[in-house]
């Protein structure tokens, strides 16, 4: 990487805090830079005039004349999110300040194996571009999640247990070479988490937990405002918390993780069993109604029409994740817990209330009264758009030194 002088160093560090605020004063940016207001006067005047900002109108006023705010502009730069899931592929083209341009969610044809799958993800990338006139060459980066175990420095899945052709595959650069842009990759529940962190609940959390429950079962943690990694780059596989160690065999190997006990596909054939013996005469009618498929959404509507048998599954596992987030209460001490991904959404409600009470009466006093528990109100196409915020940061630079030079 070319050495940057010192005016290209103040620039970066404004034009980045002005991308981490909606909208922010001058004499904001003085206060947390410690440059002086001539300082920073200077260097956002020659941010405007190269495009990078722009003035918002008037902020709040501490006593004198109301300051001007100053936000990213958001036609500087393009940016593609790529949320590629077991079962479903989103994909969001978004501006540098987030706004959807383009986007698209359909089946992400990674049971057909990497090569099948990453051509289509291609040719959708350049359907999108086009659906929002944006040109190839125009692109700045691309930011895209993906379930399965990664090494995320170089962007290779190491291994994918659902899908095992996919050990070993180079998707970063697979990407880079196809499209001439920066690429990062990371796995779903960071890139979920990114999204929540920026567009959803934990906005105002610098301590939070975000857990996705779907297909598979996952965790990021975000301590003192970052995403936290780890040694290796694994922290975060609550999937794999043992909740009961006489418990069913798990993926990984061993017994009763939270993830062998309230994935998704184990919350439905637990339904289907209860299907099997009569038990649930709503659920019944209602997958009936739907070609015969038991579904989380038809397991909720079943218990919202009170079906014993359904809320009984929903509220034991409540109780299952709630004894995995009791560990995590007690370890970490966030302020926030946000659930999101598949179950949450579908019967979240009905989740709730039981987590909420296990905690209570079993994580320690202290922790426990300083946690919220929340369910995620993203949807599939903010997945995406959370994808792309791992490659904003470097595309501004990038964008910023080609402008001024070195
Ligand atoms: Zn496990």
């Amino acid at each position: 990487m070319p050495k940057i002088n010192s005016v290209q160093t103040h620039l970066l560090r404004v034009l980045s805090l002005v991308y981490r605020h909606e909208s922010i004063s001058r004499t904001r940016l003085a206060t947390s830079t410690g440059y002086s207001s001539f300082l920073i006067s200077k260097l956002t005047e020659r941010l405007l005039k190269g495009d990078f900002i722009r003035e918002m109108g008037a902020g709040e006023s501490s006593g004198g004349r109301p300051p001007t705010l100053l936000s990213i502009n958001p036609g500087i730069g393009h940016l593609v999110g790529v949320h590629m899931g077991t079962i479903n592929l989103r994909l969001a083209v978004t501006d540098m300040c987030g706004r959807v341009l383009a986007h698209k969610i359909e089946k992400s044809l990674v049971d057909k194996g990497p090569d099948e799958a990453l051509n289509h993800l291609l040719e959708t990338i350049f359907d999108l571009l086009k659906a929002a006139r944006i040109s190839r060459h125009k692109l700045s980066g691309v930011g895209m999640g993906i379930s399965g175990l990664l090494d995320r420095e170089r962007g290779i899945t190491l291994s994918w247990p659902k899908v095992p052709s996919w050990a070993n595959v180079p998707v970063r650069s697979f990407l880079e070479d196809n499209l001439g842009t920066f690429v990062e990759v990371d796995d779903t529940p960071r890139t979920m988490a990114l999204a929540e962190k920026r567009y959803g609940k934990a906005r105002n959390s610098e301590e939070f937990v975000y857990l996705t429950f779907g297909a598979g079962i996952g965790a990021a943690l975000f301590l003192h405002g970052k995403l936290y990694a780890g040694q290796g780059g694994f922290a975060g596989e609550f999937g794999h918390t043992t909740i009961d160690e006489h418990g069913p065999l798990c993926s990984c190997g061993n017994r009763g993780c939270v993830e062998a006990l309230v994935s998704a596909s184990i919350i439905i054939r637990q339904a289907e069993e209860g299907l099997a013996m009569d038990l649930s005469p709503q659920l019944r009618l209602i997958t009936q109604q739907n070609g015969g498929r038991v579904t989380l959404e038809g397991i909720s509507s079943a218990a919202q029409a009170n079906d014993r048998f359904c809320l009984g599954l929903l509220l034991e596992t409540g109780v299952r994740v709630g004894t995995g987030i009791v560990s995590l209460v007690n370890l970490l001490n966030p302020e926030l817990i946000v659930l999101g991904g598949g179950l949450p959404k579908a019967a979240g409600k009905w989740l709730l209330p039981s987590i909420n009470r296990v905690v209570q009466e079993r994580a320690m006093q202290g922790p426990s009264s300083q946690v919220s528990i929340v369910l995620s109100d993203l949807t599939e196409v903010d997945w995406a758009r959370g994808a792309a915020l791992l490659v904003s940061e470097n595309a501004l630079r990038s964008a910023l030194l080609k402008a001024v030079g070195s």
